[in-house]
This record gives C-alpha cells, sequence and structure tokens, in this order.
C-alpha cells in the first residue's frame, strides 16, 4: 500500500455565489455532486480560491456542510467526521457549537477527534470503494475506515519554489531576525556572508492567505530599508 495521502483527483471546489453575494449553497451542492458523478475521488471545500479568506466562520462551516451533504446525495449513507484537533470545529463558539452538535447527531454524523488522515488508496476488487487510514500525531498506530468519498479541508501549501532556489545565494540565508523586526531596525542577519543579497520569505511563500497578508509582510521588512 502507498503511503502518499490523497490518490486520485481531489478537486479545490469553486464557490458560487449569488447577485446579492450570499454564497449559493444549492448550486453548490450540485457542483459537489458533478465533480464526484464525472470521477473526483473527494472535493475540497474552502480550499482556497481567495474567497475562503472572506468568509464568516458559520458560512466556512456551511459550505463544509452542503460539501457533506452534496456527497451523500451521491452515494454515502452514513457520515463520519474525522478531525486532528481535540474538539470539533474549534473556531465555532461555545454558543452555537451546541446547534452545530445537535445537527450532526440528528444526521447521525459519527465524530473522531485526534485522528489524522495518513493515506486513502483504492481498494482492492474494484469496487470503487477508498480504504482510509486514520493515525494519531506523534504515533505509528493506525486505523483502516472503508468509505465511498472523501471530503477534505486541509487548507492551502506555501509556494516557496523561488525562494528556495534564492536561498544559498542571500546573504541571510533567509533569516528574519526578529528582534530586529520587532525594534524596527534594518535586518542584520548573516548566515553567508559571500552572499550578494538580503532574502525574506513573506506572503504565499510562508503560507496561502491573502493580498492583504503579503503586503503586510512586505511593508514590515521593507519599510527600514
Ligand atoms: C484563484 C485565486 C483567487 C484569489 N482571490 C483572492 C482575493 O479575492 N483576495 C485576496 O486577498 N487574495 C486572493 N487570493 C490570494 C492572493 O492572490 C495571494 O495570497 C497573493 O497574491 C500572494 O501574494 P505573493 O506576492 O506572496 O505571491 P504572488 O502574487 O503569487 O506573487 C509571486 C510572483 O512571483 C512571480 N514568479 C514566480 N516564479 C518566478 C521566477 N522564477 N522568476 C520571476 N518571477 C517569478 C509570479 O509570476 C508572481 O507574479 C487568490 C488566490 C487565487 C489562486
Amino acid at each position: 500500500m502507498s503511503t502518499a495521502p490523497w490518490q486520485g483527483i481531489h478537486v479545490a471546489t469553486a464557490l458560487p455565489f449569488k447577485t446579492d453575494l450570499t454564497i449559493d449553497l444549492d448550486a453548490y451542492a450540485e457542483h459537489v455532486q458533478w465533480l464526484l458523478a464525472h470521477g473526483c475521488h473527494g472535493v475540497v471545500p474552502n480550499g482556497s480560491l481567495g474567497e475562503y479568506q472572506t468568509l464568516t466562520v458559520d458560512e466556512r462551516a456551511a459550505v463544509v456542510r452542503t460539501a457533506v451533504e452534496a456527497s451523500a446525495g451521491a452515494g454515502a449513507t452514513e457520515l463520519e467526521l474525522v478531525t486532528p484537533e481535540r474538539t470539533v470545529s474549534l473556531d465555532v463558539g461555545g454558543i452555537v457549537a451546541s446547534g452545530y452538535m445537535t445537527a450532526l447527531a440528528e444526521a447521525g454524523v459519527q465524530i473522531s477527534v485526534l485522528r489524522r488522515l495518513r493515506s486513502i488508496r483504492r481498494a482492492d476488487g474494484g469496487s470503487g470503494a477508498l480504504v482510509v487510514t486514520l493515525g494519531v500525531e506523534g504515533s505509528d498506530w493506525t486505523e483502516n475506515r472503508v468509505v465511498d468519498a472523501v471530503v477534505v479541508e486541509a487548507g492551502t501549501q506555501p509556494v516557496t519554489d523561488v525562494y528556495d532556489e534564492l536561498v544559498p545565494g542571500s546573504r541571510n540565508g533567509g533569516q528574519i531576525d526578529l528582534a530586529d523586526l520587532l525594534a524596527r531596525r534594518p535586518q542584520t542577519a548573516v548566515r553567508n556572508p559571500d552572499g550578494t543579497y538580503q532574502l525574506f520569505r513573506i506572503g504565499d511563500a510562508v503560507a496561502g492567505r491573502n493580498v492583504h497578508a503579503a503586503m503586510l509582510d512586505a511593508a514590515r521588512l521593507c519599510r527600514e530599508i
């Protein structure tokens, strides 16, 4: 069995909006079902085409809930919500959490906490089922589930290609001196005296976020140059 996670096609789903700029959850459900009906193995709601950054916690939850429900419509009859955290939806406040928990309980959703997705592979025999391996952080222990579909919310990956290539020729090796940053001094770190330029990791090279975060990263470093 391969240990590579996310085997198959997992689409970071586009999110349709209505003309009044509210989320069109019906169109989104239709889109998810279309993707699953046309050979995708999973969908990644909120995963991130930019609009995610502007959604409220409730809207993000609604997007995930719609994806899960739409997946159920595509064939699954039982749902399990798995999270590597100690609790479900850390961002959801205590007052509204009970509402979500009630809805999940009424829908018969099983909840597994402290489980991280390790891998997904096709089950033997050509049934189209998926074998999902779950683990626990810091442990080799695993357990498997056989499921029809997987919906993953996993954030975004940084884009570091250019940064990585430039590190060897830089004077600071990409290091940001936090004392300098906080004191609003020019950056002084030197890891490679032969380096010919300073290099800083900002924006989507740190994490996929938004234009505002990239500009703030740049402004904090550049205002002292
Ligand atoms: C579909 C989509 C929609 C989004 N919508 C929004 C939104 O509505 N609002 C929002 O705030 N954010 C949005 N984002 C996120 C936002 O675009 C990014 O977070 C932001 O652009 C990151 O800025 P950056 O300067 O770090 O990287 P980038 O904007 O990616 O800039 C990196 C630049 O480096 C260049 N480059 C790469 N390799 C080389 C090379 N070898 N040599 C020279 N140049 C190179 C690239 O061409 C690019 O111009 C969206 C992202 C996507 C993908």
